[in-house]
């Protein structure tokens, strides 16, 4: 589980993230939605470890986390543009991970290949990134994270460099591979359909706020304020 309890940010004098509250059940597909600027990122890095709160408490299972580097935390986060090193091999990309925490030869070559035939890219372990499609791409930037085996799963709008048709296959193969680890994840996008046929719970953020917290369908039904049913409801 993932729990924000008051959290505030502020860089310099502008608070972008102002008195957040949320709390994330183990193993739910959460979405969290909001325009461009609302701070989405900004917490998804809070929660990674990249950004330091000015108060509140951010805890994992329990426990509170603040004060933990980023390497500790066992939290994977794929980033809005994926960077994948572009000189090495789609297996030396997944591998890193693994290298870098000093995983015996033997794990890391049943681990990778692992998570490469999770992702559906087993056959192409020896290209190299550019050298594969958008989504191809993507999924090696997913099984880079899955190979360290996060708590947490943070993916901040990982679809977005997709066209639509790709796009709505990714997000089935994502959920279906969320699902089947069962690892707690947080989906960052700004498509309000994405979010409403994916995720279990959902937050709506705006200019810092979380504006509210629910299922899809409370959010559609039950919207809180004028903001929230105009942004969940422009979805058709
Ligand atoms: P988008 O949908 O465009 O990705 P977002 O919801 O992810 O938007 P954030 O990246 O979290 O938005 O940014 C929230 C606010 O914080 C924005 O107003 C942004 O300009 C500001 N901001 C982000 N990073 C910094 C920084 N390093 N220094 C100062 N301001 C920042
Ligand atoms: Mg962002």
């Amino acid at each position: 589980s993932v729990e924000c309890r008051n959290i505030r940010l502020s860089y310099g004098k502008t608070e972008v993230l102002k008195d957040i509250n949320i709390s994330i059940e183990p193993g739910e597909f959460f979405a969290l939605l909001g325009p461009s600027g609302s701070g989405k990122s900004t917490l998804l890095r809070l929660i990674a470890g990249f950004n330091e709160h000015q108060s509140g408490q951010l805890l994992v299972d329990g426990q509170d986390i603040s004060r933990v580097p980023p390497h500790k935390r066992n939290i994977g986060m794929v980033f809005q543009s994926y960077a994948l090193w572009p000189h090495m091999t789609v297996w030396d990309n997944v591998a890193f991970g693994l290298v870098e925490r000093r995983a015996s030869r033997d794990e890391i070559r049943q681990k990778v290949t692992q998570a490469l035939e999770t992702v559906g890219l087993a056959h192409l372990a020896k290209r190299r990134p550019n050298e594969l499609s958008g989504g191809q791409q993507q999924r090696v930037a997913l099984a880079r994270t899955i190979v360290i085996e996060p708590q947490v799963l943070l993916l901040d709008e990982p679809l977005s460099n997709l066209d639509k048709n790709l796009r709505v296959q990714m997000r089935q193969e994502l959920l279906s591979l969320q699902r089947r680890l069962g690892i707690t994840t947080i989906f960052v996008t700004h498509d309000q359909e994405e979010a409403m046929t994916t995720a279990d719970r959902m937050a709506v953020m705006d200019q810092g706020v979380v504006q509210q917290v629910g299922s899809p369908s409370t959010l559609y039904d039950f919207p809180v304020n004028r903001f929230v049913a105009d942004f969940v409801g422009t979805m058709n």
